[in-house]
Formats: C-alpha cells, sequence, structure tokens
C-alpha cells in the first residue's frame, strides 16, 4: 500500500486482518440435550465415545446421553482429571482403537472436551498420516469432535488443545492448534450448568471473560472477533454476578452460557497472548486449576498490557455499562480493568498465586517457562525480558 495512500490516509484506514472460520453446527437451547440423538442421527456418526468426569456421572448427564444415543454410544472414559493428562489421552486412545469409533464426544469442562480433541487430533494423524503443522484451515476431521460443555470455559468453539505431560523432571502444559478438532457438533444446554458450584461458575466464568480481553487486544484481532468478544462481555458481566448469587436461575445461567459461547467464538480465530500463556504454565506445571489461574492473574496482566492496548480495552465500556464522560482512552481503559478486578474479588476467587500453593521458590522457573511460551511471545506488548514476566508473577503472589 506505500505509496498509494497519504499518511493521513493510512491514519484512517481499518487494519489488515486474516479471518478464519470454521464448518460446525451449534444447536443452543434450554432442553438442548434432547436434541442430541437426532443430531447424531442427522450427522451418520454410529460408534462414539464418551469422554467425562466423575462430576457428569453423578449429575445424572450421563445417562441421559447414554438413553439419547442408545446402541451408537460404544465406550465411556469417565475419569477426566484437569489438565489433560497425556496417560489419560493414551488410555481414551487405546479404547477408540478397541471400540473403532467413528466419533468422540467431550462432555463436561474444557478437560473432557480437550481429552475428545487431542484424541481426534491423534486419530487423524494415524489416518491421514498428516501432522497437525501441515493441516490447513479446510480440512476435515475423520474421527469428528462432539461438544457438550457444562462450564464456561470455551473450549468447544476453538482448534485449540493443551496437553499435560512430564517433560525434563517437570510437568509442562503444551498447546497446539488443529482446525480438524474444533467440535463438528456443540451442544448448549443451560440446564447442564445449572449445578455447576458457585466455584467453578465463577472461575470458569473469569476465564470466558478472559477470552474476550484477550481477543480484543490479540495481535491478529479482526471485526468478527472484536464484535464476538464485545456481546460477550456484555452477556458476562450482566449474568455472571446474577448466576452467583443464584444458580439455579435458568434465564441468567442461559445469559452467561451465551456469553461463553460468544467469549470460544472470539478466541477461535485469534492469537492469543501473555494471560493464556501464563495460565498454561501455571497449570500445567505448578498444577493451578485453569479458572484458578485466571482470576488470579487476569487483572495483573491487563494492567501489564494496559499501555499497548489502552485503545482496544477501552472499546469495552459500553458493553460494562460505563458511560462516556469525555474520559481518555487510557482512563477508560483503567477503569476497565479496575472493575474487573473488583468483578473477581467479589465473586470469592483465590487472589494469590500463594493462596493456591504455588512456593515463591517456584516463580523464577515459571517465569522461564513463560518467556518460552509461543503464546506469551504472541503478546501485544512485547516481552524482551524475562524479568517482566518475574515480577508478575511476583505481583500476583
Ligand atoms: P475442567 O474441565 O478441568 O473441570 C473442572 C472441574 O469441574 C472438574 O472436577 C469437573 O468434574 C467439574 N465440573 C465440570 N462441569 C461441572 C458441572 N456442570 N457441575 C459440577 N461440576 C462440574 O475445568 P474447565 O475450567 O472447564 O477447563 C479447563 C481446561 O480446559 C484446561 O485444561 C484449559 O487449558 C482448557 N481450556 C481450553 C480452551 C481451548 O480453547 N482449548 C479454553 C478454555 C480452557
Amino acid at each position: 500500500m506505500m505509496g498509494l495512500l497519504s499518511t493521513t490516509q493510512e491514519g484512517l484506514i481499518m487494519q489488515a486482518f486474516h479471518s478464519t472460520g470454521f464448518a460446525h453446527k451449534v444447536i443452543f437451547a434450554v432442553g438442548a440435550l434432547e436434541q442430541l440423538g437426532k443430531a447424531v442421527e442427522d450427522f451418520g456418526w454410529q460408534r462414539l465415545l464418551l469422554c467425562t468426569s466423575p462430576s457428569q456421572q453423578s449429575a445424572g448427564h450421563v445417562s441421559r446421553i447414554a438413553a439419547a444415543l442408545s446402541s451408537r454410544l460404544v465406550a465411556i472414559y469417565e475419569r477426566v482429571q484437569p489438565h489433560v493428562q497425556d496417560a489419560q489421552v493414551s488410555e481414551v486412545l487405546t479404547l477408540a482403537h478397541q471400540h473403532a469409533i467413528d466419533a468422540v464426544i467431550g462432555l463436561g469442562g474444557g478437560s473432557p472436551i480437550g481429552i475428545a480433541k487431542a484424541v481426534s487430533s491423534a486419530l487423524e494423524e494415524e489416518l491421514t498420516g498428516k501432522a497437525v503443522r501441515a493441516v490447513t484451515p479446510i480440512d476435515q476431521p475423520r474421527i469428528p469432535v462432539i461438544a457438550i460443555p457444562t462450564t464456561y470455559a470455551g473450549s468447544e468453539m476453538t482448534p485449540f488443545y493443551g496437553t499435560t505431560r512430564a517433560i525434563e523432571g517437570t510437568t509442562r502444559k503444551t498447546t497446539l492448534s488443529d482446525p480438524r478438532i474444533v467440535p463438528k457438533l456443540v451442544l448448549y444446554d443451560p440446564l447442564l450448568t445449572c449445578q455447576l458450584p458457585k466455584g467453578l461458575t465463577a472461575s470458569t466464568g473469569v476465564n470466558a471473560l478472559a477470552h474476550c480481553f484477550e481477543a480484543l487486544y490479540s495481535v491478529t484481532c479482526n471485526p468478527l472477533s472484536t464484535a464476538a468478544a464485545l456481546g460477550a462481555l456484555r452477556s458476562i458481566w450482566n449474568a455472571l454476578p446474577s448466576c452467583l448469587a443464584d444458580g439455579a436461575n435458568i434465564p441468567v445461567r442461559t445469559e452467561m452460557l451465551a456469553g461463553a459461547y460468544l467469549a470460544g467464538f472470539a478466541l477461535s480465530s485469534v492469537t492469543m497472548g501473555l494471560h493464556h500463556g501464563i495460565c498454561h504454565v501455571l497449570g500445567g506445571t505448578a498444577g493451578v486449576a485453569h479458572g484458578i489461574a485466571n482470576g488470579i492473574m487476569l487483572p495483573h496482566v491487563l494492567r501489564f498490557n494496559l499501555e499497548a492496548t489502552a485503545s482496544q480495552i477501552a472499546q469495552a465500556a459500553d458493553a460494562l455499562g460505563l458511560t462516556d464522560s469525555g474520559q481518555s482512552e487510557t482512563a477508560l481503559a483503567e477503569t476497565i480493568v479496575q472493575q474487573v478486578d473488583v468483578l473477581i474479588r467479589q465473586s470469592g476467587l483465590p487472589q494469590h498465586l500463594r493462596d493456591v500453593g504455588v512456593p515463591a521458590s517456584n516463580l523464577p522457573r515459571l517465569a522461564q517457562l513463560a518467556f518460552a511460551s509461543r503464546t506469551v511471545q504472541s503478546n501485544p506488548k512485547p516481552i524482551t525480558d524475562v524479568t517482566q514476566l518475574l515480577v508478575l508473577l511476583q505481583e500476583a503472589w
């Protein structure tokens, strides 16, 4: 474009962008689970494997899925632990082979959905010989993922998954992106979230909030991701406190789940930054639950990024119900970050890394691992020195 436009015109023109969309069917309805059998029939899947965690069995969701799928449900793995453990992925892969599955269901939070994605991706590699890094956005899976989320983590909308494994005497979470594993069928049923305890409602809700901010100021943000992030913020801001006050309130659970859908959608087409990168290190290596890490780190990361992202953060003012009183973008962004901090405090989440079992002596190692993370290095404010991360972690400690 050099030479075609004057400097003034260049300043006024919208930023260039790339955007990737994914082919999938999303069913969002109170009682959506009742549509599972018909949807699976429409897709033609015959041999399904269900991955889930023990909470779903006790809530009665597993037996309802078994009834809906009847003989099409050929295997169940219901021991999924947090953070998508490599050993568990291997166990599920063995089951997948034994039962010759043609689709895999993740029912629950980001961990069961992550296991389903990891298994689908591994099977694709085996069947096609095509490494994840060689895949293009239009490649379609042979063993697709079906996602039925019961938290607000948003994994059901994205092409990302992380797995945790032992490496060099420590555990680490490695994240990968594979467009084939974006769930082909997503069933959002607010009724499945009504028993989500207060702590998980808050922590996974704040995870969804974090998706919105990282999408708003992502180095690859685009008009669609921004619109989705702002829509999500509006719903989450309105519904999360009400869900915490009354978890059985179906209309607010519905609004919150719609916000989580949009937040996941916003994240699905952008590059994540420091916040997600550092939370993956805290989860994979220090064992902090993902949503809890989000609650502790988000205000610190937003403050860290403010100088580079004020104008993007300020876009959230209207969604958060802040009136424009002629403040500068920087002042508005500071107010937004402060409001986020207050919301997190009021939701009763832990505030410090020291409160969730992270020893101070681990911070230098965690900072090093974060510094080496591609996600952290995609942050809009450049991170040029590991000390920046150590200071950030010390503030959060
Ligand atoms: P989780 O899936 O690890 O679940 C946490 C706990 O919540 C479990 O004990 C589970 O049994 C319980 N639970 C889930 N739903 C429940 C319900 N309705 N009622 C009662 N208990 C319930 O937690 P999460 O925060 O949803 O997911 C975190 C994982 O997902 C992390 O590994 C994170 O990295 C990943 N994640 C991935 C993406 C992505 O885009 N790929 C996005 C967000 C999170």
